[in-house]
């Protein structure tokens, strides 16, 4: 069981408000890790600062490091769109560009400079349980797809990018029962060849998916352990209350 990514003695400030108060927490690879939490604790800046998207932020102030590999991507002299290839990002609600299905995988890979061809293409959609529903259709808009394929199409999009680690936030909740399902098995899936981080506002999602779960209260973690620990003998007070639907 090997780290691949470690957060140090990260700090997010928004202003005056510090948003992450000292986060020290380590994700394996292979595995698959929930952040959990109440609304506004901090689990979308912590996801986000992975991948250096506060670079995008002005007003945000960072500090800490963050190893990927062990070697820490917040120094200067690290490419932040390299950090994005090599840690790929799936949002709530799925954003496909409005472009065919087949340029939605190929944009990012032309950017990239990186082999963009037939093959890449099907295999991306592939590994995302998507081909056998688009194979007949790659140039149709990938807004017609429905909500779960619209999403399924953003994993693709992200896993043609060959990253190490992908990261969700709440990659689900704007999806159905059924498509929700559909997405979980896709992620299981996953794990064997990436390291996932994924938020949640689903306990069974969690429990379902997630080797390891995060709890996260205004802004520090409170609790973490194997998924099943945490929900079954939850150590803090706050993560019983919070599992147990309380607040
Ligand atoms: P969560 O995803 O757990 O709901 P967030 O990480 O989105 O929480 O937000 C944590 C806190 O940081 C909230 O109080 C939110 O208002 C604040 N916040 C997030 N992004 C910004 C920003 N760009 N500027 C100022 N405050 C922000
Ligand atoms: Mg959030």
């Amino acid at each position: 069981m090997k780290n691949k990514l470690s957060v140090e003695n990260l700090r997010i400030n928004f202003g005056q408000k510090e948003v992450l108060k000292n986060i020290n927490v380590s994700f394996v690879e292979h595995e698959i890790t929930a952040l959990i939490g109440p609304s506004g604790c901090g689990k979308s800046t912590l996801l986000r600062s992975l991948n250096r998207m506060h670079d995008l932020s002005p007003d945000a102030k960072i500090s800490g490091r963050l190893l990927l590999d062990g070697t820490d991507i917040y120094a200067k002299e690290v490419q932040a769109t390299k950090i994005r290839q090599r840690i790929g990002m799936v949002f709530q609600k799925a954003n496909p560009f409005a472009k065919s299905i087949y340029e939605n995988i190929t944009y990012g890979l032309k950017i990239n400079n990186l082999p963009h061809g037939k093959d890449v293409v099907e295999k991306a959609l592939r590994e995302a349980f998507l081909w056998e529903e688009v194979k007949n259709d790659l140039k149709m808009p990938a807004t017609r797809l429905s909500g779960g394929q619209q999403q399924r199409l953003c994993i693709a999009r992200a896993v043609a990018l060959r990253p190490e680690v992908i990261l969700m936030d709440e990659p689900c909740s704007a999806l159905d029962p059924v498509s929700t399902l559909k997405i979980e098995e896709l992620i299981s899936d996953l794990k064997d060849r990436y390291t996932i981080v994924i938020v949640t506002h689903n306990m069974q999602q969690a429990q379902r998916i997630a080797d390891k779960t995060i709890f996260m209260y205004l802004g520090e973690v409170k609790e973490e352990g194997p998924t099943q620990q945490i929900f079954q003998q939850p150590q803090h007070e706050l993560t019983s209350n919070y599992i147990n639907g309380q607040f």
